[in-house]
């Protein structure tokens, strides 16, 4: 992801807290409030630029969405694009790191997590870093409902390849694996920025569903 500086991008931000949470602070426990009604909330953790989370949240208005991204430069661009959206009322963005999603979520209050095209940090010394590590695993078994799950799209085939072992070795169930999502594209997929990069140079894109132990 390149990152272009953009220095109108904090005041902008700052104009926008029906739509872009910058502080999580006193959330946790609290998200139905936030959206004002008990709908199931799916949060998807490195959302970018935004179309993914944005397309989600207008294809199923009685599910909550959370988009999540840690850097400034790039959630400015999906604010930008929910206001295009006209802002819907089952959508937020969070400026946060996926590092501290047990401060901002209680246990058992998300439905589902979204991965799509997440970093792949190739680098042995960086696993830790990859969102689908067993150290972020138990973050999110923390703050799902008891069965939940993950969805992963990518087009890095290691990455899929770890991820897979990864998610087995913790115990989490397949539900479907795809090595080919668009050979056979499902009518509700919702494509993300980096899934329409990809798939126009006729890059295969994985896709997974896991889901936690009850
Ligand atoms: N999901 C989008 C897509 O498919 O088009 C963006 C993919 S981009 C390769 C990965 C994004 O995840 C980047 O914007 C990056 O800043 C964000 N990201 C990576 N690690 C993160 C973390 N720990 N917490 C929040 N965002 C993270």
């Amino acid at each position: 992801m390149r990152l272009r500086n953009k220095p109108w991008a904090k005041d902008f931000m700052a104009e926008h807290p029906e739509m872009l949470i910058m502080d999580s602070e006193g959330k946790k426990s609290h998200w139905a409030e936030e959206f004002g009604n008990p709908q199931p909330i799916h949060i998807e953790v490195g959302t970018g630029k935004g179309q993914f989370i944005i397309g989600m949240a207008l294809a199923n208005p009685s599910i909550n969405y959370i988009g999540i991204e840690h850097f400034d430069n790039v959630i400015v661009s999906a604010l930008e694009k929910a206001i295009e959206a006209s802002k819907p009322s089952n959508l937020r963005l969070l400026r946060a790191n996926g590092e501290d999603l047990e401060n901002i979520f209680a246990d058992a209050e998300i439905d589902r997590v979204y991965l799509n095209f997440s970093d792949p940090w190739p680098k042995t010394r960086h696993e830790k870093r990859r969102l689908t590590h067993a150290k972020f695993l138990q973050k999110y078994e923390g703050i799902l409902k008891p069965g939940g799950e993950i969805h992963f799209k990518t087009d890095n085939r290691s990455l899929f390849e770890y991820s897979l072992v990864s998610m087995t070795d913790y115990g989490m169930k397949l539900l479907s694996v795809s090595l080919d999502l668009h050979a056979n594209m499902p009518e509700d997929n919702i494509l993300t920025e980096y899934e329409e990069k990809f798939s126009s140079k006729g890059q295969p894109i994985y896709r997974l569903e896991a889901e936690y132990p009850i």
